[in-house]
């Protein structure tokens, strides 16, 4: 029998998606005969931004053996128990979409069902009382999770703000210790087998040559094999998504850092606001169709009150996705396979899903065309799911002062999304399609945050007497009270549990 195994994978880019998959992949094959080889230049550098994540990174760095405080101090970090959204309905507005679920279930019926008859009795107070991961987050308190919740009411989740060039090198770190190896060099060819156009080689512009089997694409926006070699194509989504630009800059930090990513509406577009220890990232997604650069520029810088630390840095992107993900012998992986942008902060959670779907359909040399088939399906599908519930945010969202956001109110939508709202809105169903990143409670979150709810509650809410639900609802309130008012401070939780905040740090980085 012949030997098809892969024996040689390069990675080519060192950014966040090229370390992580460095790591990962090594550790998964761990002491088998596959050389992993990373090639990265320092002179193009990485897009250095990507500081928000979704509490899956949790589970990703843990399976290297990375502990929580690991990661926290090795990269700046903070914790994140959601993301606050302001002035997207309207001026002074604001709501959490927590990493949580809301109240608990009665007699098998969705909290958010109780919640309506009672909220339209003018009995309930707002649905972020009575979630736990919201009322942490809106009262700037952190605690870790019970690890045997005592109801689904003390159920959330947790994720980390980092310093994305940290976590870079800390991932670097972990994958050379495992004997990833580092190749410094300018990729300028790269070469293709005459008979099928499979990639063989890259070579640098000194003349080394990398051979390899795998190829995986982390070059990211750019492309280097995945396009730029390959053609494969790419979906341009703007006809939904109208953003395709941002702004990113530093500001100097603060020694009570925000449980959550601030992402607050402006004119053309919104803008993050993600606390680290030792400083803030903050950046304005907006569409140039609405906005030019120098005026998105000053409604950026106005809306950051601390110190900049260097002039806001512009990106372009198109919203979309290489039309196979896997091409070939290659497989792209990060900004190379494709850009949502980073309202509920996917991109990194899509580069963790990526390597695990390379894992369970790791090829042979015979590179199997069902294989491949299968990962660019499960690939689309997730890509697509995202899309959906990002354009959520802009079709619901309540603003129309200006006339982006009244494009975005009045834009078509994906048939796929469009059934899920009206699903919602009918019977308050949450309608699931596999691959889905976001559970039920995080649809809840926006849907109600922005205002859809289900035009009537289901009937089996009125079996409960009106007065014994009011009863339980303020109950379940009290307790989320109860557990906020008990946990520390986040800032408090920080220093307990990574150690002082260093304002010389501080003073050095400004
Ligand atoms: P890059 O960081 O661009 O790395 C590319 C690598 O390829 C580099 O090492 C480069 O040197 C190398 N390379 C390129 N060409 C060559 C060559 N010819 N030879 C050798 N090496 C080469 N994601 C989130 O999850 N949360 C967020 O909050 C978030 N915010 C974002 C905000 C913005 C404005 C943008 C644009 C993205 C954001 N993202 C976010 C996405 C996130 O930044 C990326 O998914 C992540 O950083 C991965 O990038 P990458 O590794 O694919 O690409």
């Amino acid at each position: 029998m012949s030997d098809n195994r892969i024996k040689s994978i390069v990675i080519v880019g060192g950014g966040t998606a090229g370390w992580m998959a460095a790591a990962s992949l090594r550790r998964h094959f761990h002491k088998l005969p596959i050389d992993i080889t990373l090639v990265e230049s320092a002179e193009i550098g990485t897009i250095g931004v990507g500081e928000a994540t979704i509490p899956t990174i949790r589970r990703f760095y843990q399976a290297l053996g990375l502990t929580d405080l690991d990661v926290l101090k090795a990269t700046q970090g903070t914790c994140k128990l959601g993301i606050q959204f302001r002035d997207w309905n309207a001026p002074g507005s604001s709501f959490i979409h927590p990493f949580g679920l809301y109240g608990q279930e009665l007699r098998g019926v969705g909290f958010h069902h109780y919640w309506l008859k009672m909220r339209q009795a003018g009995k309930a107070a707002d649905i972020g009382q009575y979630c736990l991961g919201a009322s942490l987050a809106a009262g700037n308190r952190f605690t870790t999770p019970s690890q045997n919740p005592p109801s689904t009411l003390s159920i959330f989740d947790w994720a980390l703000h980092f310093d994305a060039g940290l976590f870079a090198q800390l991932m670097r770190k972990t994958a050379e210790a495992d004997g990833v190896t580092r190749v410094e060099g300018n990729i300028a060819k790269v070469h293709q087998r005459a008979e099928d156009g499979f990639i063989e080689s890259v070579e640098l512009s000194d003349g080394r040559i990398v051979e390899g089997e795998l190829f995986i694409d982390c070059s990211g926006f750019r492309g280097l094999l995945i396009e730029q070699t390959l053609k494969t194509g790419y979906e341009d989504w703007s006809q939904w998504l109208f953003c395709d630009r941002a702004l990113a800059v530093q500001s100097v930090g603060t020694p009570d850092p925000p449980s959550y990513t601030d992402v607050l509406a402006l004119s053309s577009g919104w803008r993050w606001r993600i606390p680290l220890r030792h400083r803030f990232g903050n950046g304005y997604v907006y569409s140039s169709r609405f906005i030019d650069d120098d005026a998105a520029k000053a409604e950026l810088v106005a809306t950051i009150p601390d110190r900049l630390l260097f002039e806001p840095r512009p990106i372009r992107f198109t919203p979309g996705r290489r039309k196979k993900t896997w091409n070939k012998n290659c497989v792209s992986l990060g900004l190379a396979s494709g850009f949502l942008e980073p309202l509920e902060s996917t991109s990194i959670a899509l580069i963790e899903t990526g390597i695990e779907k390379i894992k369970q359909l790791f090829p042979d040399r015979r590179f199997d065309p069902r294989v491949i088939d299968e990962f660019n399906d499960w690939s689309q599908r997730e890509f697509e799911r995202v899309r959906d519930f990002i354009i959520l945010h802009y079709k619901a969202a309540q603003r129309a002062d200006t006339p982006f956001w009244r494009h975005c109110r009045d834009a078509e939508i994906p048939d796929t999304l469009a059934h899920k709202i009206e699903s919602f809105r009918s019977r308050g169903h949450f309608i699931r399609y596999r691959w889905e990143m976001f559970q039920p409670a995080s649809w809840l979150a926006i849907y109600a945050g922005f205002g859809i709810m289900p035009e009537d509650y289901d009937p089996a809410v009125d079996v409960l007497d009106a007065d014994g639900l009011a009863r339980s609802l303020e109950e379940m309130r009290r307790n989320v009270q109860a557990a906020v008012e008990s946990a520390p401070t986040h800032q408090d939780f920080l220093e307990r549990f990574c150690g002082p905040y260093l304002p010389d740090a501080v003073k050095e980085m400004a």
